[in-house]
């Protein structure tokens, strides 16, 4: 377990990047990045936070930058990615109870037909198959075995490959699935790793004073391997569908992966046309007064 609170700073703010609360992992593959905390995990990164930590929200902290003021010490906000079910069923009731502010950003079609990101479903198709062999995957060979060592180089290869070319993530599914002879359903999963709240979690949510929604794309795409025309899509039909569906006007917003080669001048603009404020991404650091509100950092909490 990590020592959060040694990010903490003075007249800094610090934005912690979460996915999921579980209270059991049932898999062996899964979830080795630790995407998802286990509910221990997460109560001491929060006792943790607690002993000199001011939790703020993201509304206080755009005031904070907007009116060039500095950070009370130690600050920190708590934000949620993806629209993952956990989040309503376990982590909302701790954070409401405790009084902490959060942030969700959520993934329009991942609430509306309980989909499942291209790196979920390759998981999911890794820790079930028992098959010994080699895949091709865009002209490079990866073995594949029925042990987790085996399994956990391959989905990092994969991880590693996602990020450097502009692949079609969608096709890399479909290719691995073919490949795998998977023949077991890859959407609308259940389990807590996968499932996604519904429309009415997510208004539930929003009706916390603690708790804000914010957009984050309606596929989950790498918003900067886009056409001008599908950029413009994912951004304003995720802010569209939100409102559609909850009547919640968003103004905060985050990028899928959010690593730097993700995001620019193209897509910030987008936000800004349509009402957007505040928008972090997922480069690991701190924020003082005179941060850029549309690339603030954030640090991925993950053990
Ligand atoms: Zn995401």
């Amino acid at each position: 377990m990590k020592n959060y609170s040694k990010f903490l700073k003075k007249e800094s703010n610090v934005i912690f990047l979460f996915h999921g609360v579980i209270d059991k992992n049932p898999f062996k593959v899964r979830n080795y990045t630790k995407k998802h905390l286990l509910k221990k995990e997460f109560i001491k990164v929060l006792n943790d936070l607690d002993k000199k930590g001011n939790c703020i929200s993201l509304e206080q902290v755009y005031n904070t930058i907007k009116n060039k003021k500095n950070f009370r010490d130690y600050s920190y906000s708590i934000t949620f990615d993806d629209g993952f079910y956990n989040n309503y069923k376990i982590v909302a009731p701790i954070l409401k109870k405790r009084k902490l502010h959060a942030t969700f950003y959520i993934t329009t079609s991942f609430i509306d037909k309980n989909e499942t990101s291209w790196i979920d479903k390759i998981e999911h198709m890794i820790e079930k198959t028992k098959t010994k062999t080699t895949l091709n995957i865009l002209n490079k060979k990866f073995k594949i075995g029925n042990t987790k060592k085996v399994k956990v180089n391959f989905l990092n290869s994969i991880r590693h490959l996602a990020k450097k070319d502009n692949t079609n993530l969608n096709n890399l599914v479909l290719d691995i699935k073919k490949q795998l002879g998977c023949n077991f359903k890859l959407n609308n999963l259940n389990n807590m790793l996968d499932k996604k709240m519904n429309w009415a979690q997510v208004s539930k949510l929003n009706q916390c004073e603690y708790f804000t929604i914010g957009g984050h794309t309606v596929n989950h795409p790498i918003l900067s391997f886009l056409s001008d025309k599908e950029v413009k899509k994912e951004i304003y039909n995720s802010i569209n569908y939100i409102k559609k569906n909850t009547g919640i006007k968003i103004k905060h917003y985050s990028y899928p992966e959010g690593l730097k080669h993700t995001f620019g001048m193209r897509e910030i603009k987008l936000l800004k046309n349509r009402g957007i404020k505040i928008c972090p991404s997922a480069e690991f650091g701190f924020n003082f007064k005179d941060a850029d509100l549309f690339n603030l950092k954030r640090i991925f909490v993950n053990s």
